[in-house]
């Protein structure tokens, strides 16, 4: 069983326990808060011993009835691989002590590529991630990104990619951070970074990004356009994403044309947390023009960067060789079921 820690029990950081606590080949021997909260009791109540970064702390959880397992240099001494899913910037104030411990780490998007030096996204890159000490996982709109666009490159090859990302302005529990009631050019110079984001998984795109922030909690929403290197009926490509097994088709039918109806709809499936772990594109969007590609995506920004943490856990401990079979052993474990 490969032994997992969980540095920071936040947004992603309880998914990816859920996740990994689910896999036959994986179990988390801990996961790490700060200070006592909603998410600490809930990581008690499952069972997941609870570490603090802090020890001198201690007090101040136990006081709440919380009990503390010990500190995070304790839990990283026992753990193979160490998920830092810390807020952005603070992943990589975490590094020396995951040197130190000789530890395998994996950061997430809000770091920047440099820290681990190697970025992952599960279809593009799982085997060149096989035996690293240090790997990414990509942010949830470069994820999006990528999936889509290795999908299409390997079945008619891309020639560039232009891409509008609107980004929901926090997350749902995030009460604090607006927009309220602005559209927020983010940045409002383009290139956006999520472009070249993409370029660090697959450096021979040519893509180039714009994103904004709008008043929602929901999802993402991609409007991308893809010129191909061939013309290709919507059909085929339609043919792609349904064979895909981490891009899921919003069927005309269900007549969703939204975020919220989408978030609904996955609800009723009784998916966990209502979590909408790959890219949901409309099928109604999907059209092309002679060789150039249009539609929409959702993207479920809490939710799809999940399984490619457990993928990259994989990959690092090199015993499952290639993606496809761990994408298997994830989704499965998952009861990932078709849109
Ligand atoms: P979050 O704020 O929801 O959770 C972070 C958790 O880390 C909190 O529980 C916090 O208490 C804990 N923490 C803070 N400082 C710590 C420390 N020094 N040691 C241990 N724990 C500490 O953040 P999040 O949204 O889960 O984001 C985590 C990472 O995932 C970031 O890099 C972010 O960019 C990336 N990411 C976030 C999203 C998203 O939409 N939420 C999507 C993809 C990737």
């Amino acid at each position: 069983m490969i032994k997992v820690a969980i540095n920071g029990y936040g947004t992603i950081g309880k998914r990816v326990a859920d996740a990994v606590a689910i896999q036959k080949d994986m179990e988390i021997i801990g996961v790490s808060k700060t200070k006592p909260s909603s998410e600490a009791f809930i990581a008690v109540r499952k069972g997941y011993p609870l570490y603090i970064a802090d020890i001198s702390r201690r007090d101040t959880f136990e006081k709440e009835g919380i009990p503390v397992a010990g500190s995070v240099d304790e839990m990283l001494k026992i753990a193979d691989v160490v998920v830092d899913a810390t807020p952005g910037g603070i992943g990589e104030t975490n590094k020396a002590a995951y040197e130190k411990a000789g530890v395998k780490a994996i950061w997430q998007g809000g770091e920047k590529h440099e820290l681990a030096g190697f970025s992952f996204n599960s279809h593009a890159n799982y085997t060149d991630a096989i035996g690293r000490q240090f790997v990414r996982v990509v942010s949830c709109n470069t994820t999006g990104l990528c999936r889509v666009i290795k999908a299409m490159d390997d079945a008619f090859g891309v020639i560039k990619v232009r891409a509008v990302m609107v980004r929901r302005g926090a997350d749902p529990h995030v009460v604090k951070k607006g927009p309220i009631d602005a559209v927020v050019l983010d940045p409002p110079t383009i290139p956006s970074h999520h472009g070249p984001d993409v370029n660090t998984v697959l450096p021979h795109i040519n893509i180039v990004t714009m994103a904004m922030i709008v008043p929602t909690t929901q999802m993402h929403m991609h409007a991308i356009t893809m010129e191909l290197k061939k013309e290709v009926p919507r059909e085929k490509v339609l043919e792609i994403m349904k064979n895909h097994n981490r891009i899921g088709l919003v069927a005309k039918n269900t007549a969703i044309k939204s975020t919220a109806e989408l978030k609904e709809y996955v609800m009723d499936m009784d998916r966990p947390r209502s979590d909408l772990w790959e890219n949901g594109v409309f099928e109604a969007s999907v059209n092309t023009v002679g060789n150039e590609l249009f539609f929409f995506q959702a993207i479920h920004q809490e939710a799809d960067v999940v399984i490619e943490n457990v993928d990259a856990i994989r990959a690092m401990m090199g015993d499952i060789k290639d993606s496809l079979t761990s994408i298997r052993m994830t989704n499965e474990a998952m009861k990932f079921t078709a849109l």
